[in-house]
C-alpha cells in the first residue's frame, strides 16, 4: 500500500496528515514533540472546524523512533528543522529511491537545502493556501478553504507528480500541477516577507499595518527589492502585481483582523523563519550583487526581537 509519511506534523502537517489519512490512505505523523505524538495515539487528532468538532484516529511516531520506509514524505516542519529532518530520515532507511519529497514549507531556497540528501529529481514543490492552527498538543483548529500547487522542483514532472495529485485530490485538498511553482512560491514569500516581519516588528495586525497612511511608502521598496532579486534569480515577478496580492491583504474581512503566522511564533517564545524569507532574500542578493538593504535590515530586526527569546 501506498505508505504517507508527514515529516513534521504540527498545524499543517496535521492538516495535510488527517485530509490524506481520512481518503484512506495510509499516513503516519512524524514529529518531535513527544506531548503531541502522545496525545494523537492516545486520543487522535482532535479537530475544530468552524462548524464541527471531530477525531481523526492516525498513528504518530517520535522522529527518533520512525522505521517505516515511506512513498511520499511531506516535509512541513518549519523551515530551518527541515534539513535535520530530511538527513535522520535518509539516514535511518525511510527513503527509498522513488520516494517523493514534497515541501510543502512556506519561503525560498528549500530545494537547494533538501538536496544536499536526496536528488533533485525525487524533490517535490509545493505552495499551499490552506492554513491551519494548533489549539494545543493533539488539538488542530482548521478553518477557511485553500489549494494546492505542485511541481517537481526540477520542472519535470513524471508519474509520481500525477500521483501525490491524485492523493492530495482524493483528499480534497484542491491540488493542482503547477507549470512554474517558483513564480508561485516567491509571491508567497514576497507577501510573508512583507507582513510577517512588519507585523511583527510593529505588533500590529495586517489590517493596521495596511492603515498607516505612508505604508505604500515603506512597502514598495521592500517589494521592489524583492523582485529584483527574484528577476535575476529567473522568476518571472511583477511589482505591481506583487503590490497588488499585499494590498488584497489588508481589508478586515480578508486577512486584516489576523497576525501572521511570524507574529504568533515570536509571541510564542518561537524562533521565526525570518532567514527562509527576508534573510534568504538578503543572501540571493549578496551572491548576484544586487543591495538588498531593507531585507537585510529588517532580517537584523527580527534577529535582534529573537535574542529576548534564546
Ligand atoms: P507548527 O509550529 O504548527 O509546527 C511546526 C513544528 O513545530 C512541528 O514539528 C510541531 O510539532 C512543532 N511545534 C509546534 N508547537 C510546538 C510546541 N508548543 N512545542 C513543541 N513543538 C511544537 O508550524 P506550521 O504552522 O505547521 O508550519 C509548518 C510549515 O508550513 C512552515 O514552513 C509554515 O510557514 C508553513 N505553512 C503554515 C501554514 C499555517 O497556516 N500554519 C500555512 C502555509 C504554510
Amino acid at each position: 500500500m501506498y505508505k504517507v509519511g508527514i515529516a513534521g506534523a504540527g498545524a499543517m502537517g496535521g492538516r495535510i496528515g488527517t485530509a490524506i489519512k481520512q481518503a484512506g490512505y495510509d499516513v503516519t505523523l512524524i514529529d518531535n514533540w513527544e506531548e503531541h505524538v502522545n496525545r494523537i495515539n492516545e486520543h487522535g487528532m482532535e479537530i475544530q472546524t468552524e462548524t464541527d468538532t471531530y477525531t481523526v484516529e492516525i498513528p504518530a511516531v517520535l522522529t527518533k523512533d520512525v522505521s517505516e520506509k515511506f512513498d511520499l514524505i511531506v516535509i512541513l516542519t518549519k523551515s530551518m528543522q527541515s534539513e535535520d529532518m530530511l538527513q535522520h530520515l535518509q539516514e535511518i532507511g525511510c527513503i527509498h529511491e522513488d520516494t517523493a519529497i514534497l515541501s510543502m514549507m512556506n519561503g525560498l531556497g528549500h530545494e537547494e537545502r533538501l538536496s544536499k540528501y536526496v536528488p533533485l529529481s525525487q524533490i517535490y514543490l509545493a505552495v499551499t493556501m490552506w492554513t491551519a492552527g494548533l489549539r494545543g498538543p493533539g488539538q488542530l483548529l482548521l478553518e477557511g478553504e485553500g489549494s494546492i500547487d505542485l511541481q517537481r522542483a526540477d520542472g519535470q514532472n513524471d508519474e509520481r507528480t500525477d500521483f501525490i495529485l491524485n492523493v492530495f485530490n482524493e483528499a480534497k485538498l484542491n491540488a493542482q500541477i503547477s507549470q512554474d511553482v517558483f513564480k508561485s512560491i516567491w509571491a508567497k514569500a514576497t507577501v510573508n516577507s512583507v507582513l510577517n516581519p512588519l507585523c511583527t516588528i510593529l505588533d500590529k495586525t495586517i489590517y493596521e499595518v495596511g492603515s498607516y497612511e505612508a505604508s505604500n511608502q515603506m512597502i514598495r521598496p521592500l517589494v521592489e527589492e524583492i523582485v529584483a532579486v527574484g528577476i535575476a534569480k529567473g522568476i518571472d515577478l511583477d511589482a505591481q502585481a506583487l503590490m497588488d496580492k499585499v494590498e488584497s491583504t489588508y481589508p478586515k474581512e480578508a486577512q486584516g483582523l489576523h497576525y501572521p503566522s511570524m507574529h504568533q511564533d515570536y509571541t510564542n517564545g518561537r524562533l521565526t523563519e525570518i532567514d527562509y524569507l527576508n534573510g534568504q532574500i538578503a543572501a540571493y542578493g549578496k551572491e548576484l550583487n544586487i543591495p538588498t538593504p531593507l531585507n537585510t535590515l529588517i532580517t537584523h530586526l527580527i534577529h535582534e526581537l529573537e535574542m529576548k527569546i534564546q
